[in-house]
């Protein structure tokens, strides 16, 4: 059985990571790729799980030692995809699962054979907007400039081989779950319940 590795992007607060993390309970035999990033952890957020947070110089060397996949500039961040982990696992015959801008996913399209790109999409523009305010962990400015993103991000949904409108998260996961090729359990796995805000 072969799985279909999958890029999800989205605008943020789409609401992605509770999506991740619903999947996940499903089906605890995904493989989630853990990114790098500059940024500062959100309280919360463990160290090789969430990402891993790295400095400026250990994020460049990873770029000039060929160890990402894909990297990209995020408002006042990098974030980047390690290669090695996620072409080992996809050689294991693991089912896949990449998080990533629309930056990130145009360079993984081109660059891994057989991946899928999955534009997770809000159900309307107001929905998104009111998501990320009652997220409550970032400021007012960062989540009109996230905004500001989003609509460019939006753009991108019409060159994505899929897309799941996130109305309701059980369908959602769902949707993943046949496009992935796995066979979801009815019963959540209580263990992969964490919440994995992105
Ligand atoms: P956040 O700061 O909210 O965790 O993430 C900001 C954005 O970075 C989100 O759109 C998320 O999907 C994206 N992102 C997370 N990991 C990666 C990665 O490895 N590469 C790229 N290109 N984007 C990523």
């Amino acid at each position: 059985m072969t799985f279909t590795p999958i890029v999800l992007v989205g605008p943020s607060g789409v609401g992605k990571g509770t999506v991740l993390s619903a999947l996940r309970s499903r089906c605890p035999e995904i493989w989630l790729s853990v990114s790098v990033t500059t940024r500062l952890p959100r309280p919360g957020e463990v160290d090789g799980e969430h990402y891993f947070f790295l400095s400026d110089d250990a994020f460049d060397s990873l770029i000039e030692s060929g160890g990402l996949l894909e990297w990209a500039a995020y408002q006042t961040s990098r974030y980047g995809t390690p290669r090695a982990a996620v072409e080992e696992k996809i050689g294991e015959g693991r089912a896949v699962v990449m998080e990533l801008d629309v930056q990130g996913a145009r360079q993984v399209a081109a660059r891994l054979d057989g991946v899928r790109t999955v534009f997770l999409a809000p159900p309307s523009w107001e929905e998104l907007r009111r998501r990320l305010y009652g997220r409550g962990t970032e400021a007012a400015d960062v989540i009109e400039r996230r905004l500001d993103t989003a609509r460019g991000e939006m753009d991108f949904m019409e060159h994505c081989d899929h897309v799941v409108v996130n109305t309701e998260v059980e369908s959602a996961v769902r949707e993943l779950v046949k496009l992935i090729g796995l066979a979801a359990s009815e019963q959540p796995d209580q263990r992969a319940e964490k919440d994995i805000h992105r």
